[in-house]
């Protein structure tokens, strides 16, 4: 049995590097820039006002004061998209709304609520005004040459946004990969379905294609296939055909486990069978003909926590993200936890802050058939090899759920 890290080690080294396909602006947040974006200008590119109100030369309100205050002629008008076209004489103010170009010559912006005077060719100031009041200049939120986007991006509708000022209307990113998900299994039925003798509903397949779809892959559901040798293996010639291939169910040691043996006779190499983990020790890896195969165990609990450590990071990988793992923080037990045999284990957490500091409870039961101990957790304790129990009040380490990594 390997230790999870050289598991990870294993399958990260098989994943080939990143598709890339490009997507227009619209289809970009949620996807992982495969470029480099640089700003080709300054943004914003000339000198405008952030506010409503005038134009003017800073000079020509010195000493102004509501008791002494100073009026000056309208020249004209600069609005967003319309800049004023002459050049303002030295007692003119423009009158200027927001985004609109600072005239030639003037320095500063009076917003319109300091002004007074009902004329619309004269305007009368109270106080003085300091150069660049209220003016956002070139550069100021992005300087041309600024690296905006990196490789490896996820991309955000604030990416969106930054692409479109910048002036681009499409993006290279990498390509989302597909993800056969094959259940395994003779007690399986579809979730419409009313269970009798035996039978249980498919209910990991589902969790699957959300956590595919969460994690950037295209998920798609190939079926239930009994647990015949030979209907697995026509399956998953069918899931051969996706970059990656998931299949739950029938990788243990039970008679009717028959997984890695189709797999195998289906052409696949298996890279490693049963991690020293807990749950999820059957877990199998195996790579064919460009596909990356994952045997997940059937139990519900253990296939969501052995995709979480196993096929998140290599569909990350493929997606070609810079961050592949969540980051672990510390947590200080609020019980005493107990693991029997010294395995890796991940156990569902409940963190919370309390007076400063990060304490975290299990969700109860941890066996790996309690799928509700996933909707009550928040994060996963993972306790490493060779610890067999953690006092209560100690610390252990935990990875969020939605860690934004
Ligand atoms: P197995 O990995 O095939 O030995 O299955 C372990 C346990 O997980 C058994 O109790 C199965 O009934 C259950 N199981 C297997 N596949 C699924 C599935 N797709 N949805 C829900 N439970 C499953
Ligand atoms: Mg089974």
């Amino acid at each position: 049995m390997i230790s999870a890290d050289r598991a990870l080690r294993i399958i990260l080294d098989a994943v080939p590097p990143p598709a890339i396909e490009t997507v227009d602006l619209p289809h970009a947040p949620g996807r992982t820039a495969a470029e480099d974006i640089v700003a080709g200008g300054d943004i914003p590119g000339f000198k405008n006002s952030s506010m409503d109100g005038f134009a003017v030369r800073s000079a020509s309100l010195k000493g102004a004061s509501p008791g002494n205050p100073v009026t000056l002629s309208v020249a004209g008008e600069s609005s967003a998209g319309n800049p004023f076209a002459g050049r303002p004489g030295k007692g003119d103010a423009v009158r200027i709304m927001t985004g609109g170009k600072i005239p030639a010559g003037m320095d500063a912006v009076v917003p319109v609520e300091k002004t007074g005077g009902k004329s619309t060719r004269a305007v009368t100031f109270h106080e003085p005004a300091s150069p660049g009041d209220y003016i956002r200049l070139p550069g100021e939120d992005i300087p041309r040459g600024r690296r905006v986007i990196r490789a490896g991006e996820l991309l955000t509708p604030y990416h969106a946004g930054v692409l479109a000022a910048t002036g681009h209307d499409e993006v290279r990113v990498s390509v989302r990969p597909r993800v056969g998900i094959l259940a395994t299994g003779d007690e399986l039925i579809s979730p419409g379905r009313t269970p009798t003798g035996g039978k249980i509903r498919n209910s990991s397949s589902y969790a699957l294609m959300g956590l595919v779809r969460e994690a950037g892959g295209r998920p798609r559901f190939i079926g239930i296939v009994r647990d015949r040798k030979k209907s697995i293996r026509k399956k998953i010639g069918e899931g051969l055909a996706f970059r990656v291939l998931l299949m739950t169910g029938g990788v243990s040691v039970g008679a009717h486990d028959y997984a890695g043996e189709s797999l195998r006779r289906s052409g696949v190499e298996i890279k490693f069978w049963r991690v020293n983990i807990r749950p999820g020790s059957p877990l199998l890896f195996g790579v064919a003909r460009g596909t990356l195969v994952f045997g997940l165990p059937g139990n519900p609990v253990s296939t969501a926590v052995t995709f979480l450590q196993f096929v998140r990071p290599a569909l990350r990988k493929m997606l070609g993200r810079t961050r592949l793992v969540p980051s672990r923080v510390r947590a200080l037990a609020d019980e005493s936890l107990v693991v029997k045999d010294g395995k890796r284990c991940y156990m569902r957490g409940i963190a919370r802050e309390e007076n400063g500091a990060l304490r975290v409870t299990t969700t109860g039961s941890q066996s790996s058939g309690v799928m509700t101990s996933l909707l009550r957790a928040n994060c996963l304790i993972v306790i490493p090899e060779g610890t067999r129990s953690v006092r209560r009040g100690a610390p252990v380490e935990i990875e969020f759920f939605n860690d934004p990594f």
